[in-house]
């Protein structure tokens, strides 16, 4: 033995030592990759769901209604209703197929439509219940001169149930106000998001339909 191998054997005592100490060690490590990767990961979904909030939110604009995401919806409706279009109604036949088939696209159901008949007289009748009736704006019908149309629903209460509606048409039928009252009968309350169809002002409003599926 030279005195060269008692380093040599300490080294492979030290060997020996270190050889656990390294799988320690190495454990350690794979222990602090798996963190580390674990983070990688962790801060990647954040940016991902950071990345998606900021198409959420757009302008401050569209930030303010985010607190009210959805058009109110008052209640449901009782029963599958019926539209009739009451005679001197300022829509034609086209207009109101039109409109039934916009608010069909978002889910909603009409029973049936009736364009200028009435045989159960609902036109006249003060709680024409499962129908909604669209009249021309009449006398004796008090409505603020600003409005284009108006729409009155019955709410059963001890139901929360929608049992009727009645809209109100003035002669000039604008582009949007059918649809708009007919969200009205179907429950719908203002949403005053720009471009929206339950947009309270007209010229704010539009053909979005956010929140309007059913
Ligand atoms: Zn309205």
């Amino acid at each position: 033995m030279d005195a060269g191998s008692i380093p040599a054997t300490s080294t492979k005592l030290m060997m020996i030592y270190t050889l656990p100490e390294m799988i320690r060690t190495l454990g350690r490590l794979l222990v602090k990759l798996t963190i580390a990767l674990t983070t990688i990961i962790f801060l990647s979904a954040t940016c991902v769901s950071y990345s998606v909030q900021a198409s959420d939110y757009q302008s401050n604009y569209e930030k303010i209604p985010a607190v009210n995401k959805m058009p109110p919806r008052v209640a449901n409706w009782a029963y599958t209703p019926t539209i009739v279009v009451c005679e001197y109604a300022p829509i034609t036949d086209v207009q109101i197929q039109s409109a039934i088939a916009f608010w069909k696209n978002l889910g909603h159901r009409f029973f049936i439509s009736q364009y200028n008949y009435d045989p159960h007289n609902k036109c006249n009748d003060p709680n024409p219940d499962r129908y909604i009736v669209i009249h021309l704006v009449a006398d004796g019908i008090e409505m603020e001169t600003s409005s284009l149309a108006e729409t009155r629903f019955f709410v059963n209460n001890d139901t929360n149930k929608i049992e009727w509606a009645k809209i109100y048409m003035r002669e000039d039928i604008r582009e949007t106000v059918l649809e708009h009252e007919l969200g009205h009968a179907l429950g719908y309350l203002h949403y005053n998001k720009n471009k929206h169809l339950m947009n309270s002002k007209w010229t704010q409003g539009g053909w979005e339909t956010d929140g309007l599926r059913k």
